[in-house]
């Protein structure tokens, strides 16, 4: 018979992947539901990261970026993505892995073994700065004087102050953190529940460079610093490190209070669970809020200087980790935590106990409610957990 073959005709591809077309697809894209082949996931999750870092103008070549590394899912996932794309595009980057220990049994140390083995295996060099050296207190020794309450505004006061005096150490222009999508939607409800504008502001900038304290008392420095998952999903991090086989650490942190950002954190995940543009429709409206304060001349940032004591920079005598050390190692805790009136009456208290003379002003002293880290939830069985739950080949 004419034009007849002897090749039998190819069944069609049950589940193609969407856009090569030419494979089966594996999994849904929890951002955008595409089905698609585990090579077409990487690819736009890869080139989406790409695209946020080049449309936000993160880098400039030649710039030497340091990348906050705790060993959890998001930041080993940072670490391999920027050095992916790093070699990829010819970003022309310096990358240095600076990771801090809080020292916390039991977690950081487990942690930081696997950012040991990341920089082994990413061949990115690494700095881990302490608490204990840079503070004389650990998070255990915290913990031990004050208990349970309030340890993460220490630790995230602190943390921040480590990272940049690490990046100071390392001279380099840019710190890089793993905060991704559904921990910038949580920030953006928690600042909303709180009423605090100054915050919400800040959170959803993707790149931060202010050299100024704002009414809330957040102190910033000069290094740069950046988010470029501001717009991935933790569902599709947790993917792309099962699927490129990541070794990252799981657990949550021994002290983790778990409180408000966990049920900002429900929340956010019931949402997601109707509708999945949620997380970045949510992002979305912190911008457009963040943009309107901004515009209201009351949030004007205060003038700045530098912290008698250490240097930092600050918009009072003392930065607000002096501050809270100076309650530590005073005896008085508190310190630096709750109401102004009450903090300036303790500080007042202290002072005359140790004869000194004037005052610090702390007026920016209020409670940092939001320090705190964010809370990890989900643990390494969970983020498998999520995978099952994910339409995979038999259910798409
Ligand atoms: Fe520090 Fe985070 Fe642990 Fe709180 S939960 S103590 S901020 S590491
Ligand atoms: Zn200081």
């Amino acid at each position: 018979m004419p034009g007849a073959t002897d090749t039998k005709p190819t069944k069609p591809l049950k589940n193609p992947c969407n856009l090569c077309q030419s494979v089966r697809a594996i999994l849904k894209r929890p951002k955008t539901g595409q089905q698609l082949c585990k090579e077409c996931f990487f690819h736009v999750f890869e080139t989406e990261i790409h695209n946020t870092i080049v449309d936000n103008k993160l880098f400039n070549k030649g710039d030497r970026v340091a990348i906050g590394a705790s060993g959890g899912k998001d930041s080993t996932v940072l670490a391999y993505v920027m050095k992916l794309l790093n070699d990829r595009y010819s970003y022309g980057l310096d990358l240095i892995l600076l990771s801090i220990d809080e020292g916390i049994t039991g977690y950081r140390d487990d942690s930081l073994e696997t950012v040991k083995r990341n920089r082994d295996q990413y061949q990115i060099p690494l700095l881990i700065v302490s608490y204990k050296d840079l503070y004389g207190w650990s998070m255990d020794d915290i913990v031990k004087e004050i208990g349970r309450k309030n340890n993460c505004t220490f630790c995230g006061v602190f943390r921040r102050q480590a990272l940049d005096r690490g990046a100071i150490m390392l001279n380099v222009d840019h710190i890089v953190t793993g905060h991704n999508a559904d921990d910038i939607a949580e920030t953006v409800l928690m600042n909303i529940l709180r009423g605090d504008l100054p915050r919400l502001q800040r959170c959803t900038s993707i790149i931060t460079n202010d050299t100024s304290e704002d009414s809330s008392g957040i102190e910033t420095s000069k290094i740069l610093r950046s988010k470029p998952f501001k717009y991935t999903y933790e569902k599709e991090i947790v993917m792309y490190a099962y699927f490129k086989k990541l070794d990252y650490f799981s657990t949550e942190c021994i002290y983790s209070p778990n409180a408000y950002r966990g049920h900002a954190r429900v929340f956010l995940k019931d949402l997601e669970a109707v509708r999945r543009t949620a997380i970045v429709d949510i992002i979305h409206s912190g911008e457009a809020l963040s943009a309107s304060v901004q515009a209201n001349e009351s949030t004007k940032l205060p003038t700045m200087a530098n912290c008698t004591r250490c240097g930092y920079i600050s918009s009072n005598e003392l930065c607000k980790a002096c501050l809270l050390l100076e309650g530590l190692n005073k005896g008085l805790p508190q310190l630096g935590i709750g109401h102004t009136t009450k903090i300036r009456r303790m500080h007042e208290a202290a002072n005359l106990a140790s004869g000194l003379s004037s005052p610090v002003s702390l007026s920016s002293a209020v409670a940092d409610g939001s320090a705190e880290e964010k809370v990890k939830v989900v643990t390494h069985i969970k983020d498998l957990g999520q995978l099952e739950t994910m339409p995979t080949l038999d259910s798409v």
